[in-house]
């Protein structure tokens, strides 16, 4: 109940209690008075007695109103009004990480004053903790950015050395190994590259392109590079076009980044014999690319930590080795840098899992 309610409440209590003690009083003193005095003087003085006694409860009322009055400004300029401050400066801390004016502190209430003190000490404790938060990110962002740099050119050098060593006379079991060799180092040179990638978006100089976006026929594209993937797999891939769907607002490097992801992922965490299929809708003013596989799905276990880095579920590790649990944490952060969203759910039969990609519209 708001202080302005509880003071309409008392003064309306107070109005009804003193009409109910005027009129007991008339009837109590009325019967004392014929008591000590013959009836029909009481009769007589009664309508005097009457107006008397109400005059008594109107002059009263009315002190007690003004007095009620009064503590209501009191207590709103000391305490309800600096209150209603505090509580703004807390909902917009919270909403915004912004810090809006608190009341004076000098003229309030000792108890107030302890009130808007300590949430003054908490927002700086916040704002510290937060600024090392930020410091400590960016020596990481920039030691895995230095680290990926140093480790990319004598990669490279290794990469081209392989080539070059796989193209000269070699025995059977040589070139095979060299073959092999070459292979992993391409995949150190994609780890690197992941890095790089990471360093790039977390310190914010990856710099977006937004653009209009067909996202299906994107997804055809890569659908199409993962083919070859897909056929190994014994996995089936498919496109559902949909003509309604707009074009999402989009930097097509990116999203076509996050697409591979999402679609290298779904092909390589469904045996054989499975499906994946990719289909596109237009939902609360957004784009929606749903990537809905018939793999070996997300444990409930493993379903709050699947976007953090580094992060893999056992029963994934169980089927494939190779994968650094890093795409889902970038493709999220591209989705949710672009405006939009990256989630997942396991599909309604219990089979697998649909990735949702969401995507604001290109303006039309
Ligand atoms: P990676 O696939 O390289 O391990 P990601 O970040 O792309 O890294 O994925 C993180 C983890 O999420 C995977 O290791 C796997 O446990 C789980 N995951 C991702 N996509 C799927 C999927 N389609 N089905 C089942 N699990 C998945």
């Amino acid at each position: 109940m708001s202080l302005r309610a509880l003071v309409g409440t008392l003064l309306a209590g107070l109005l009804v209690a003193s009409l109910a003690i005027v009129v007991a009083s008339r009837y109590f003193l009325q019967s004392q008075l014929s008591v000590i005095f013959p009836p029909e003087l009481v009769q007589q003085s009664s309508q005097a007695l009457y107006v008397l006694l109400l005059w008594q409860a109107i002059v009263s009322v009315v002190f007690v109103l003004a007095l009620l009055w009064l503590l209501y400004l009191v207590l709103e300029h000391y305490v309800m009004a600096p209150l209603r401050r505090l509580v703004v400066a807390m909902e917009g801390f919270a909403a915004t990480g912004e810090r809006l004016p608190l009341p004076v502190i000098k003229k309030l209430p000792k108890e107030i004053q302890v009130l808007v003190r300590s949430f003054d000490q908490v927002i700086d404790r916040v704002e510290i903790s937060h600024k090392k938060d930020v410091e400590v990110s960016r020596v990481k962002s920039d030691f895995i950015s230095t680290a990926a740099h140093q480790l990319r050119t004598p990669l490279t050098g290794i990469r081209w050395a392989l080539e070059a060593l796989e193209k000269s006379d070699l025995s059977e079991d040589h070139q095979a190994l060299v073959k092999s060799a070459k292979d992993k180092s391409h995949e150190l040179v994609a780890i690197v590259g992941t890095l790089l990638d990471i360093s790039a978006i977390e310190s914010g100089k990856y710099k977006y392109t937004f653009l209009p976006v067909a996202i299906e026929d994107m997804a055809e594209e890569v659908v199409h590079d993962f083919s070859p993937a897909a056929q190994k797999a014994q996995v089936s891939v498919y496109v559902e076009r949909n003509a309604q769907v707009p074009k999402a607002r989009a930097d097509r490097e990116r999203v076509k980044w996050v697409l591979n992801n999402l679609i290298e992922n779904a092909i390589r965490y469904t045996p054989a014999g499975g499906t994946v299929r990719i289909s596109s809708s237009e939902r609360a003013g957004k784009v929606q690319l749903m990537v809905r596989d018939s793999g070996i799905g997300i444990g409930s276990e493993d379903r709050d930590n699947i976007f953090e880095r580094f992060y893999r579920a056992q029963n994934a590790i169980a089927v494939q080795n190779g994968g650094n649990g890093l795409g889902l944490y970038i493709a999220r952060t591209i989705a949710t840098d672009h405006g939009g969203d990256l989630v997942f759910a396991p599909n309604e039969d219990g089979i697998g899992t649909t990735f949702t990609l969401t995507l604001p519209i290109a303006e039309r």
